[in-house]
């Protein structure tokens, strides 16, 4: 077994938040994987490399070892289920909320619903424990439009300044849960590769309380 340390992150906000983490803790890339296509980076550390991949992608990587940690949202983490991953840290980044939207008017008012999500796990979830009927429609983006266009009467989607929502005449019902960046570990490596995973994980840390 090498000391080679592999870091899953996705694109867009989280590995801007996590960018800055990660030189805290004195892991930066030798180039910006913000501007780069490449997938795979070195870093300032011998060994350790960071993986650039699509958000729902981290835990898979992280649970089957294809990487020794990652930074996933709590939101793909609850979607993804199981229990294959230590979350050691809240990392406190990408914060939003999960909430259930609807038009304007639209009032919960006991009959069954149809609700569109990507995230049908913890929207199932939510309906159940108040007794709501719901069907769900499954969708991977833009679940905006669904009301609009008769595909549901409601949405669970993430909502952070709540813009995207009144652009498409949808109001906030409820916020369902907060949700932020987590670090995850695989649960091998946390055994194999302790000190420098444990390491990391400290210096990490450090850098969130510090803020
Ligand atoms: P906003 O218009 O600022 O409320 O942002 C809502 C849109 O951004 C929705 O389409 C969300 O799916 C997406 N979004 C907001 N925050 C996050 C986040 N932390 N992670 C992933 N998507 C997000």
């Amino acid at each position: 077994m090498t000391n080679r340390l592999i870091i899953a992150v996705s694109k867009g906000r989280i590995l801007t938040e996590t960018l800055p983490l990660l030189a805290q803790a004195g892991v930066v890339p030798t180039e910006s994987p913000e501007t780069s296509r490449k997938l795979i980076f070195d870093t300032s550390v011998p060994g350790v490399q960071l993986l650039v991949i699509r958000a729902t992608d981290v835990p898979t990587f992280v649970d089957n070892g294809a990487a020794d940690l990652g930074v996933a949202g709590k939101d793909v983490l609850i979607e993804y289920g199981g229990d294959g991953l230590y979350e050691p840290l809240d990392l406190r980044i990408a914060c939003c909320r999960m909430a259930l939207a609807a038009p304007e008017g639209f009032v919960l008012d006991g009959s069954r619903i149809r609700v569109a999500t990507k995230y049908v796990r913890i929207a199932a979830a939510y309906f159940a424990a108040r007794g709501i009927q719901a069907d769900f429609v499954k969708l991977y983006g833009s679940m905006e439009l669904a009301p609009l266009v008769g595909l549901a009467d409601c949405i669970v989607d993430l909502v952070d300044t709540g813009n995207t929502l009144r652009a498409n005449g949808l109001a906030e019902l409820e916020e369902i849960m907060p949700i932020s960046s987590r670090l995850i570990v695989n649960k091998a490596s946390m055994k194999m590769k302790h000190e420098q995973v444990r390491g990391l994980i400290d210096r990490l840390s450090a850098g969130v309380f510090a803020e």
